[in-house]
C-alpha cells in the first residue's frame, strides 16, 4: 500500500486528499518506484483545476525521484535498487510508490541527490528544450523570460548565462528581480510596476528581443509580442495568469512577421532516447556547476494543500519539493 494524494473533482487545494492505495507489480515496459521526493510544478495546479483535462479520480504530480523496486519485461535501462528520477505523463507522482512506464525514468548520476533530482527534472528538461530544441538561439542573442525567479526561471537564467545568451527577466517583486540577476539575468523588470514591453525596447535600443519565453499567459501575451524584433519568435509555454485568449494570426504580420509556437515538454520527451539525451545534457550542466538547483521550499505530503496555496499565491521562488 502507498499513501497517495488524489482528487475526485477539479477545484481548489481543498480537493486534494490522502488515501492508501495498492501499488501492484510492473507489467511490460513498466517499473515500480518508491519515491523519496516529488517535485511541485505549476502544471500540477492546471491539472488540479481541470484547465488541463484528465480523467478522475486523479493522482497529481508529474515529477519525482526515488529507488527502483522492480522492473517489468523489456526494461533494460533500469534495475532494482537504482536511484532514478523522472518527469512524465500521466500524472501520479504525489505518492509513496507507483507503477509507471519506464521510458522517461532516468538513472541518476552519483553526484546528483534525490532532492535535487526531484526539483530539476521537469523544470530543467523544459529549459533544455526551450534553449536547444525549439528555435535556433545563438550566443549573443537576447531572450525575454517571464517569471524569471520561479522554478523554471532560475534554471533558465543560469542556463542562458552558461551559453552566452542575454536573458532579460521579469518578476513580480524587486526581491525576485534581484534573485534573477544573481542567477545570471542581464536585466530584470518588475512587471507589476513597470510596462515591461516599453522597458524591453529601451534596454535593446528600440530593436526588441530575438525570442520571448512566456509562461505567464493571459497577462503578458500582448506585451510579449510587442517586445519582439521583426521575425522574432514567441514561445508561449504556460498560463500561470490564465490561458492566452484566441489569437487573430494577422497580428503576427502587423507586428513584423513574428513566429509563434506553443510547445509542451511531453512531446519532446516522448521518445526514450531523446529523453535520455536531454537528461544527460541537464545532468552535465548541473554536475559542471553551470546550473545550481535552488530548492527554496520543502513541504511534506501532509502539507500538500499549503504547498499549492503558496505556489498559486506567487510566494515561492526557485524550485519546491515534497518530502515523501
Ligand atoms: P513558477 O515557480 O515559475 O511559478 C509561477 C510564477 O508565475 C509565479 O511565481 C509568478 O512569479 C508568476 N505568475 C505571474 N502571474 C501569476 C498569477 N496570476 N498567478 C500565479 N503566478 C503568476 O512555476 P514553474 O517553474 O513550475 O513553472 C513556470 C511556468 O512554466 C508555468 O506556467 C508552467 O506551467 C510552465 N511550464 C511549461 C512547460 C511546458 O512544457 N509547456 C513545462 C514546465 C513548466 P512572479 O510573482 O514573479 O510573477
Amino acid at each position: 500500500m502507498a499513501r497517495t494524494v488524489i482528487i475526485e473533482e477539479f477545484g481548489g487545494p481543498e480537493t486534494m486528499q490522502i488515501v492508501d492505495r495498492p501499488v501492484g507489480d510492473p507489467g511490460p515496459g513498466e517499473i515500480r518506484i518508491r519515491h523519496e521526493f516529488a517535485g511541485l510544478n505549476f502544471i500540477d495546479v492546471y491539472q488540479r483545476t481541470g484547465l488541463y483535462p484528465n480523467d478522475l479520480p486523479l493522482t497529481l504530480g508529474m515529477e519525482a525521484a526515488g529507488i527502483v523496486e522492480a522492473v517489468g519485461e523489456g526494461v533494460n535501462h533500469l534495475s532494482p535498487g537504482d536511484r532514478a528520477a523522472y518527469a512524465s505523463m500521466p500524472p501520479g507522482a504525489y505518492c509513496e510508490a507507483r507503477v509507471m512506464p519506464a521510458a522517461q525514468v532516468m538513472k541518476l548520476p552519483d553526484g546528483i541527490g534525490a532532492d535535487t533530482a526531484a526539483a530539476m527534472m521537469l523544470q530543467g528538461l523544459t529549459v533544455q528544450y526551450l534553449f536547444h530544441r525549439t528555435t535556433p538561439i545563438q550566443k549573443g542573442d537576447t531572450v525575454l523570460f517571464h517569471a524569471a525567479a520561479g522554478g523554471v526561471g532560475l534554471i533558465a537564467c543560469q542556463w542562458a548565462r552558461s551559453e552566452g545568451i542575454n536573458l532579460i527577466g521579469t518578476a513580480g517583486t524587486d526581491e525576485k528581480c534581484q534573485l534573477a540577476l544573481d542567477h545570471g539575468a542581464s536585466h530584470c523588470i518588475n512587471y507589476r510596476q513597470e510596462d515591461f514591453a516599453a522597458k524591453v525596447r529601451e534596454l535593446t535600443g528600440g530593436k526588441g528581443v530575438d525570442v520571448v519565453m512566456d509562461s505567464v499567459g493571459a497577462d503578458t501575451f500582448e506585451g510579449s509580442l510587442d517586445s519582439l524584433k521583426p521575425l522574432g519568435m514567441m514561445i508561449s509555454f504556460g498560463n500561470a495568469s490564465g490561458p492566452v485568449p484566441p489569437l487573430n494570426i494577422g497580428i503576427l504580420g502587423q507586428k513584423g512577421s513574428l513566429k509563434i509556437t506553443r510547445p509542451t515538454l511531453f512531446t519532446h520527451i516522448a521518445d526514450h532516447h531523446t529523453c535520455q539525451a536531454m537528461a544527460n545534457h541537464l545532468f552535465e550542466k548541473v554536475e559542471k556547476g553551470d546550473v545550481a538547483i535552488n530548492i527554496s521550499q520543502r513541504f511534506t505530503l501532509d502539507d500538500i494543500r499549503a504547498a499549492h496555496e503558496t505556489l498559486e499565491a506567487r510566494k515561492t521562488t526557485g524550485s519546491t519539493i515534497i518530502e515523501i
